[in-house]
């Protein structure tokens, strides 16, 4: 095996390399270091996530370019700003030897001004959104006509997120004879386009299998019903107290959702998602890496690349629309040698995207059961007795134990130790004791029959869009189960008109119908939904008039983002099956579990964690 001497590297960057930590170049690097220093060469490489590619085509970049000029030499292209500051702060921390080098990174969200005066200063290598940067060769603050080497990294995840445009336009702003460089993740057909198109016979580097998961991480899948994937997030979060982790959800809208669920039922949850302000999310982050978030939740594109150590536990919430990003997001687990676990939440109308998934990924999943409330409460209760076993014993206590002891002379060590242990657990066991099991069993046929359920007991909608709007009665009913997370056939009867449509689900659930309708946008326009007499049977409502069909509310915007911010705006947002009290800790319980902790009160004396 080779050691970064072998790869060709000067001291400057031995030394920051030492200064880091690495000892032995991974794979990609080993591979990509000795022949990006060689030769003047295109590459396509190829690996996971985690794996190093930052040092990868870092360490060639900082070596190859010229520092004593002040010219834009490097430019690194990455999809997030979060991906694009991490960069920014790895190069910087290969480069700290590397006398007058200057690198500056550019991304939206925050002022454009400040970044063209760091980029005049003389930027050797600028790291870029694409977005911004598009921005900025339009106003001419930068220029990149002299650049030698370009990055494009996460490209697949670049081109899923539709930058395939600006990085076109971006491209051809720089010199034809530069090297170009593609990391990705995954090599579908859009990577190889953009490799076909960007570069001139490009080397490939592929590490591992292509789109093979990382070996550390393990593969759990839980079977639920749609409607209790939130109960289940809880129990899975209750069942590991230790869990630091990333919850994956499919839209904005579920993150933000579902993180403040978990901030009101007591978690230490943010959410991490492209509609909050680049100040939010940079606390977030700092938030999570020092680990008071205990469950970031989050979007893919949000989360793409972020290398956070110790994540135990990823959870996909829901599973990505497209099966090669279920990769991504387990790969935040399991780095650098350690061991992980990826859990998907599916209800049985997903359940054969498994398959597909353990195809691509080479690994099996294990089916596991969502762990019942008592069971729960002992995985709490013996979390809650090594931690105190463990504990330190603070010297300050001495003073205050003559009043304790006196208060339980006559109490006997085994009914200290149970009273002691009765207030953590308690809390745990009147919150789970009644509780439901969640799990259905793979086989059963038990929503089968749906289809058949009596008018009496179904809810009737009508709905403003229609087949202008270009759904049919699928797309319709197949809308309206992602959007509200239901099941194969609990939206039926679904009547299409012009500009409206009629739907039908159960009753029990036409609260959550209405209520997730009273602020949702459909390709920029609100789409209305309201119960309606007609029941579907018979004669259709098809000549309800609605006023020109296109039924857009005359309403102010105050939709997600400025309402989801009010902590207090938890109106009719929880569902009635999320109701029951969650497993607060009453307040006299000071030795915190730390989960636990009350968001609002940030001054609680926080347990450092690990
Ligand atoms: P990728 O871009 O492939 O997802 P990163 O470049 O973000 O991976 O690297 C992941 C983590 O591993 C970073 O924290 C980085 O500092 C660390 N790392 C990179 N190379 C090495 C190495 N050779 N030895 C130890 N740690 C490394
Ligand atoms: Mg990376």
């Amino acid at each position: 095996m080779n050691t970064f001497q072998d790869l060709g590297l000067n001291d400057d960057l031995l030394r920051a390399i030492t200064d880091m930590g690495f000892e032995t170049p991974s794979e990609v690097q080993d591979k990509a270091i000795p022949l990006l220093l060689e030769s003047e060469t295109d590459l396509v490489a190829l690996a996971q996530t985690g794996t190093g590619k930052t040092a990868a085509f870092g360490f060639p970049m900082l070596q190859k370019i010229d520092i004593s000029s002040r010219t834009t030499q490097g430019l690194i292209l990455s999809p997030t700003r979060e991906l694009c500051l991490q960069i920014t702060n790895e190069i910087k921390a290969y480069g700290k030897y590397c006398k007058g080098l200057n690198v500056v990174a550019i991304y939206g969200g925050s002022s454009i001004q400040d970044q063209a005066r760091d980029v005049k200063r003389g930027a050797q290598i600028i790291v870029a959104t694409p977005g911004r940067m598009k921005d900025m060769i339009s106003r001419r603050m930068v220029d990149i006509s002299k650049i030698t080497y370009s990055v494009l990294d996460e490209a697949d995840e670049m081109l899923n997120m539709g930058f395939k445009e600006d990085i076109t336009e971006i491209l051809s702003h720089t010199p034809s004879d530069k090297n170009t460089w593609l990391f990705s993740a995954t090599m579908p057909k859009e990577v190889a386009t953009i490799a076909k198109k960007f570069m001139d016979n490009p080397k490939e580097i592929t590490v591992g299998n292509k789109n093979e998961g990382s070996t550390q991480v393990s593969h759990e899948y839980y079977l639920v019903n749609s409607r209790d994937r939130y109960q289940a997030l809880k129990r899975l979060a209750d069942a590991n107290p230790d869990i630091f982790s990333v919850i994956f959800c499919r839209t904005k809208r579920d993150t933000q959702k579902v993180a403040e669920q978990l901030i009101e039922d007591g978690y230490n949850a943010g959410a991490l998602h492209g509609d909050l302000s680049q100040n939010q999310r940079d606390l977030v982050m700092k938030s999570f890496r020092n680990k008071q978030i205990q469950m970031l939740v989050a979007t893919d594109v949000a989360a793409r690349g972020i290398d956070v150590d110790d994540i135990t536990h990823v959870i996909n919430y829901q599973l990505p629309d497209e099966i090669e990003t279920y990769n991504h997001r387990s790969g935040r687990t399991g780095r650098a040698g350690k061991t992980g676990i990826s859990m998907v939440i599916v209800s049985k109308s997903e359940v054969r995207k498994i398959k597909s998934i353990e195809r691509i990924i080479k690994k099996d999943f294990i089916k596991k059961e969502i762990p019942d409330g008592m069971e729960i409460c002992e995985v709490q209760l013996m979390s809650l007795a090594n931690k105190i076993h463990s504990t330190e014993i603070n010297p300050e206590i001495d003073k205050h134990l003559d009043s304790i002891n006196t208060l339980f002379e006559n109490t006997s060590k085994d009914e200290l130790i149970q009273k002691f242990f009765s207030v953590e657990f308690s809390r745990f066991f009147n919150y789970y004791q009644k509780s439901k099991d969640l799990n259905v069993a793979e086989n059963s046929r038990d929503r089968e029959s749906r289809e058949h359920v009596s008018n009496d007991n179904a809810a009737r909608f009508f709905i403003n869009v229609g087949t202008r709007d270009g759904f049919d009665w699928m797309k319709l009913k197949d809308f309206l189960k992602e959007v509200l997370e239901l099941g194969r056939d609990d939206v039926f009867k679904v009547d299409v008109k012009e500009s409206f449509s009629f739907f039908n689900t159960e009753k029990e659930i036409k609260d959550k119908v209405l209520a997730f309708f009273t602020d949702y946008k459909h390709d920029g326009r609100f789409v209305n939904v309201e119960e309606t007499e007609n029941k579907g049977g018979g004669s259709r409502g098809g000549n309800r008039s609605r006023g020109g069909g296109g039924g857009r509310r005359d309403r102010k915007d105050n939709g997600f983002r400025g309402d989801k911010r009010s902590k207090s705006g938890g109106e009719g947002r929880r569902r009635s099956s999320d109701s029951d009290s969650k497993p607060r800790r009453s307040s006299s319980s000071s030795y915190s579990s730390d989960r636990k902790s009350d968001s609002s009160s940030s001054s609680r004396p926080r347990r450092s964690r690990r």
